[in-house]
Parts: structure tokens; sequence; C-alpha cells
């Protein structure tokens, strides 16, 4: 399921104005983010075999579409900087699956992955962050500069984008360490719902709602 509703040039949800209400209100740190595809459907099969089923073989499937997307779009980054992932998950799981995503990135591109550019704190899983609100705060202090620091512009990579808040941490702590500009670049992509009083909510989440209520 290919994206290609008009969408904000920044975060990339679907707008009609070339930076969405919630972009203007708050302006992100990292410059735009990409994503090959919206959540669901055959998307959603290949993210939960890659990050519940242990099925780290889909990551090159994944890696070239990001890949191809990247070339294409073409916004001239020196370095792959993935999400980090909390050290105890990682090692339920065995990988991080972003660092997957960016280690086939980088060998279909010829961008090198600065995998020490950034490091998770421990804290609260997001899982128990429904609220965009609490999430954002939650993220806020989830990410820190690592041992090996990056400068000029860097892409940051994560498996989806949801309400933006990893991505715009991540951002945040990278800009500080010195990085001018932060693209970001996902496999998949939550669709949002602005509500009127400004704040994101999940269609897969309203969706859900929706389902319990019946
Ligand atoms: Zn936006």
């Amino acid at each position: 399921m290919r994206a290609e509703h008009p969408r904000c040039g920044v975060c990339w949800q679907t707008s009609n104005d070339s930076r969405c209400q919630h972009c203007r209100r708050e302006q992100p740190a990292f410059t735009a983010v990409r994503s090959v595809c919206t959540y669901g459907g055959p998307a959603r099969d290949l993210i939960h075999a890659l990050k519940y089923s242990g099925v780290s073989a889909v990551a090159p499937l994944m890696g070239e579409e990001m890949a191809g997307l990247l070339l294409h779009w073409g916004p001239g980054v020196s370095a792959i900087v993935p999400v980090p992932m909390a050290g105890s998950r990682r090692r339920r799981r065995g990988y991080n699956q972003s660092a997957l995503l960016a280690r086939e990135i980088a060998g279909l591109t010829g961008v090198p992955v600065a995998g020490r550019a950034l490091v998770r704190r421990a804290g609260p899983s997001q899982v128990e962050q429904p609220d965009e609100a609490a999430r954002r705060a939650n993220m806020s202090h989830a990410f820190a500069a690592g041992r090996a620091p990056v400068g000029g512009c860097v892409l940051l990579v994560d498996d989806t984008m949801t309400t933006g808040a990893t991505l715009d941490a991540c951002a945040r702590v990278l800009r500080s360490a010195g990085v001018d500009r932060v693209y970001g670049l996902t496999f998949a992509r939550e669709s949002l719902t602005t509500l009127p009083n400004g704040r994101l909510r999940r269609d897969s989440q309203a969706a859900y709602n929706r389902s319990q209520k019946r």
C-alpha cells in the first residue's frame, strides 16, 4: 500500500498544506521524514515478522525498498543512524531491527552507518504510553549522544513512524551534539488524524477502539 496522497513536506502525514498544522505548531527537530508505505496489510506483516517473530530474513527486502526511496529522494546525508533500542529488548530479540535496516541501506547506497552516535537510556516501555503527550515526554529523555558522534547531515532509520515523537527526540539529541540537519526514513508510517484540540490520533488505534465497542 503506497502512500500517494498530498502530504506535509516535513512529517509527510496526509495534508493539503506543504507544512501541516502539527508541524506549524511544533516545529520538529528533523528537517523531513519519508516512508516507503503506510502501515497495514503486507507492510504490517513484514514489520511484525521482523519485530515480534524474530524473522530477520525480511530485513534485506525492506532495506532495499528504503534504499530505493533514499536514492530517489536524495537528501544528501553522510551517515545513517539507526534508532537505538533498549539493551534488555535487544538481548531478548537478538538484534535491533533498525540497525539491520540501516545496514541493508548502507550496503546498497554506500552511506556508512554511525551505529554509536546515539544511545538509548533505560526507561518505561513505549507500550505503556498510549497518550501522545505522555509518549513525547517519555521520549524526550529516552536518548543521549553516544561515544562516536557524527556531524554534517544524517539519516535516522527506524521501521515505523507513529507520531514522530521518537524521531523528533533522536533528532534533538543529534542536533545538540553538532549535527547540522537530520532526515528520517522509515519503512512504514501510521496514518494519523489531527483532532480539533491539535493532538494526533493513530487511525489504527481509533479502528481498534471502534472494534472494542462493538
Ligand atoms: Zn507535518
